[in-house]
């Protein structure tokens, strides 16, 4: 019995050995990408179907920060890429905003030894080691100075987060190279007022890296300033049109617009959701 005994935990033992060095080795990392900005910059960006979300590490003296934790199923997939490219544990998460992308997969790491920062609108799933601001922050990490701003794009939780010492600036959804924005609960104006300040935090040599991308994965200022330019004549033909009695559907079928749009990188496939775009700007709240 007792010889039994032990040779059913000895099986179980190496059972549990092989198991659990299976599903290490085993994550398929196939939709993820790494790329070496510098010495402590990795950006890395997991496919999504049809785009691409950008997240990255910033690698520290003693220490790994994480900006955006991605989704929560992909927690343990973005623990193995960072384990890739340093040994150094992950004592920061930053959420940019509320997005599940952005923000589900905190708590695992929170759950591992990381503070969680973010907006201090954000409703939260992380209650324990976390830093909630509504100012800019600061987060010094030897190899790099970060800063952590809130700022009023696309969301009532959004912070962009700059790289002092790498010139980067992430802003998430704020931002998109390839089409236009949402400016979400805080509407339009409030979204060109961030996108100033969003570039007024950078200068000549900034790299800007917006949430999702389909061509254009970062942009430098000329792209910030396209942006701009387009998203506020978007706004302007929107509320015009609006205004001289036109309903929404039918601002969004418009020649002007779409004049405006074609361009994009992302006109083939964003065009048929303008509709939302309009409303967006209306600040109608879609029904879903
Ligand atoms: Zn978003």
């Amino acid at each position: 019995m007792k010889l039994k005994f032990k040779i059913a935990t000895t099986v179980l033992v190496f059972l549990y050995i092989i198991v659990s060095s299976v599903s290490a080795s085993d994550l398929d990392l196939s939709l993820f990408k790494t790329k070496k900005v510098n010495e402590s910059l990795y950006v890395m960006t997991q496919d999504y179907g049809d785009a691409s979300i950008n997240f990255a590490a910033v690698v520290g003296e003693h220490s790994v920060v994480l900006i955006t934790t991605m989704m929560k199923e992909f927690s343990p997939h973005v623990e193995g890429l960072i384990k890739k490219v340093t040994d150094k544990p992950i004592r920061h998460v930053i959420s940019i905003d509320g997005d599940y992308y952005q923000y589900y997969g905190s708590r695992y790491f929170v759950e591992r030894g990381a503070t969680f920062i973010a907006h201090k609108n954000l409703i939260p799933n992380v209650f324990e080691n976390r830093i909630l601001v509504d100012k800019p922050y600061r987060l010094d990490v030897g190899t790099e100075k970060l800063w952590v701003i809130p700022t009023k794009a696309h969301t009532t939780d959004h912070v962009m987060v700059k790289l002092e010492n790498s010139n980067v600036i992430f802003a998430g959804d704020a931002l998109s190279f390839d089409w236009i924005v949402y400016s979400g609960p805080n509407g339009p104006d409030e979204h060109i007022a961030a996108l100033d300040l969003i570039l007024a935090q950078g200068d000549e040599e900034t790299i800007y890296y917006p949430g999702n991308w389909t061509a254009e994965e970062f942009g430098n200022k000329a792209d910030m300033g396209e942006l701009m330019a387009t998203y506020g004549l978007f706004v302007e033909k929107v509320k015009s049109l609006h205004k001289s009695g036109l309903k929404p559907t039918k601002i969004a079928e418009s020649q002007d617009i779409h004049n405006l749009l074609k361009p994009l990188n992302d006109y083939q496939r964003l065009s048929p959701y303008t509709i939302h775009f309009v409303k967006d700007v209306l600040g109608i709240v879609d029904e879903s």
